[in-house]
């Protein structure tokens, strides 16, 4: 009996013994929270609530946790991956939530208040660069975090990519899991670990926002980002 479990076991052990601690970064802070919502609701907060579904979905797995820019102080970009190093991370992830240009945007009113909307755009979308000294990694959990998005059933947000002649947009790195090169992500390139950003949703979508703003859809997309991880190996039980 012991002989035909231990494999497994020490596989077990080995996990956590080397369980590498995952920085959760919070995009963006208070004093400039990024996009607003279509409902008026900063990005911030989105980004700050969704970190911490996370943050606990990885707890649950024995996944240590570093968060960067937590409290809303984090003004400086490069010092979020010097700060997720410097605790021992071993991996970045940036979260944070969508928008559109400028003239995507529609007026409407919201309790007497003109809000702005774009509700043709929805989706998750994932981000690495290749100036990241571990863009192999990088691509592999992105790729996989985007798979396990599709999985779950959520769409990818296409409105990033470069049109045809290539202009206008970013470049996919891989179209079908949603993952974009982003090479001047200033988090992403001066990161030393694997690093990748996701746009969870679209938040100026009126329909995505509220399914946003839900515990079912983060912990939908924390348990997704969770699969990710663990299917390409930064999380190894
Ligand atoms: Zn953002």
């Amino acid at each position: 009996m012991i002989r035909r479990l231990l494999p497994s076991l020490l596989t077990a052990l080995a996990g956590v013994a080397q369980a590498v601690p995952v920085a959760v970064d919070v995009g963006h802070y208070l004093e400039r929270p990024g996009a607003t919502s279509a409902y008026g609701i900063a990005e911030f907060e989105y980004n700050q609530s969704l970190s911490a579904v996370l943050a606990a979905r990885l707890a649950m797995d024995h996944v240590p946790v570093r968060l960067i820019g937590w409290r809303g102080e984090m003004a400086e970009l490069r010092e979020r991956p010097r700060q997720a190093e410097a605790a021992g991370a071993g991996f970045f992830l940036s979260i944070h939530h969508d928008s559109v240009q400028e003239s995507q945007l529609a007026p409407w009113q919201w309790r007497g208040r003109v809000m702005r909307h774009a509700d043709g755009f929805a989706g998750f979308s994932l981000y690495v660069s290749r100036l990241n000294p571990r863009l192999e990694q990088s691509l592999a959990c992105a790729r996989a975090m985007g798979a396990a998005l599709r999985e779950a059933g959520l769409p990818i947000a296409t409105h990033h990519a470069a049109t045809a002649s290539g202009s206008g947009g970013l470049e996919w790195a891989d179209e079908a899991q949603g993952v974009y090169y982003y090479d001047n992500l200033v988090v992403l390139k001066t990161a030393n670990v694997p690093a990748v950003l996701l746009e969870a949703g679209v938040i100026v979508n009126r329909d995505e926002e509220r399914q946003l703003a839900g515990a079912e859809r983060r912990t939908l997309t924390a348990a997704a980002v969770a699969r990710g991880l663990r299917n390409c190996g930064v999380i190894r039980r």
